[in-house]
């Protein structure tokens, strides 16, 4: 199959059949935790990236035969980038729904929702799930990195049409990113926000795969539960966070002593030839964890083996043996 995948089975939608509709990795967003990578084509332009009718053929397959042999809960459009963009969406949910009694759901960046076509597209299916990260400029273009044309004001606006015109469920998914869209003014904003387009649920998510950019770390445990507990205000029973927190932490755990002891002498030997920032180590030595690459570096700098330095404006960490022979 080249459009359908699964059923995977995912905590809040069950097992489910997913339909991707656009080839890798065409989005209006470039978001830095991106598990698919980096936005080669970031666009606003709808079309039929790939052909509807091949798409359906292979819905209709699957019904036909039960190929997949397990039992879905729910079909579920996606894409590795934003399934909106497809202008067959409409299409496809109508030919699910025409064909099927399962619930279909759609996963969205919801930055087209304030064009009417994509909210009559969206009308037929069951469960929405768009994702709303920010609600301040700043912060919006910091972690979600926008094709020039989507404006945040015009997608708040598009969210709360669609959610008071649809239907179905809005489940409106925020992802928190530390200190990128997590602090008190952003958890205001979003809350303001989320009071206009007031979405059936509203789930709190943070970096939990390895992102696309090393600059995109989880949150903590303690921040998550302070942004619930504001977005709660007014819709408690609406909010839940869907991280696992003993997850990320057994995994980071599993990393091991030996790895972070390997990684330690790495980042002195990179700066020993010459100082860097720390998402410049992030970047070289292919962690994609800041997190745990500012653990190391704060090894080496208690072991005083190296140092940060300022210059220009900018933090860099130099060797201490670089340091005294300049
Ligand atoms: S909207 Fe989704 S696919 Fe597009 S960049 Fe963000 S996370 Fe990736």
């Amino acid at each position: 199959m080249k459009y359908l995948f699964g059923p995977v089975y995912s905590r809040r939608l069950g097992h489910s059949l997913g339909i991707d509709l656009l080839p890798p990795k065409i989005c209006t967003l470039n978001c830095i935790y991106c598990e698919v990578g980096v936005t080669t084509d970031l666009t606003c332009e709808r079309k039929e990236y790939v052909p509807t009718e091949d798409i359906l053929r292979e819905i209709d397959e699957v019904l036909a035969t039960g190929t997949v042999g397990r039992p879905i809960d729910v079909f579920t459009l996606t894409a590795m980038g934003e399934p909106t963009l497809h202008t067959g969406i409409g299409t496809i949910i109508a030919h699910l729904k025409a064909r099927t009694d399962k619930p279909v759901a759609v996963l969205t960046n919801g930055t087209l929702f304030f064009d009417p076509q994509v909210r009559a597209d969206l009308a037929g299916a069951d469960i929405v799930i768009p994702s709303l990260d920010a609600a301040r400029q700043e912060s919006f273009e910091r972690v979600n990195q926008p094709a020039s044309s989507v404006n945040l004001e015009q997608v708040i606006e598009g969210l709360a049409l669609f959610s008071h015109e649809f239907r179905g469920e809005v489940w409106l998914e925020i992802l928190l990113v530390r200190e990128i869209n997590d602090s008190f003014e952003d958890l205001t904003a979003l809350q303001q926000a989320v009071r206009k387009i007031n979405p059936a649920r509203i789930q709190l998510n943070t970096v939990a795969r390895p992102p696309m950019d090393g600059r995109a770390r989880p949150v903590t445990r303690e921040k998550m539960e302070q942004a619930a507990a504001m977005l709660a205000d007014g819709y408690a029973g609406r909010v839940e966070i869907l991280v696992d927190f003993q997850a990320i932490e057994k995994k980071r755990e599993g990393r091991g002593q030996q790895l972070r002891e390997k990684l330690v002498e790495e980042i002195a030997a990179m700066l020993q030839r010459r100082p860097c920032p720390l998402a410049e180590i992030d970047r070289a030595l292919h962690v994609q964890d800041l997190e745990l690459t500012e653990e190391c570096v704060r090894v080496l700098v208690d072991a005083g083996r190296i140092e940060k330095i300022v210059h220009a404006d900018k933090e860099f960490y130099q060797h201490v043996a670089v340091c005294r022979e300049h």
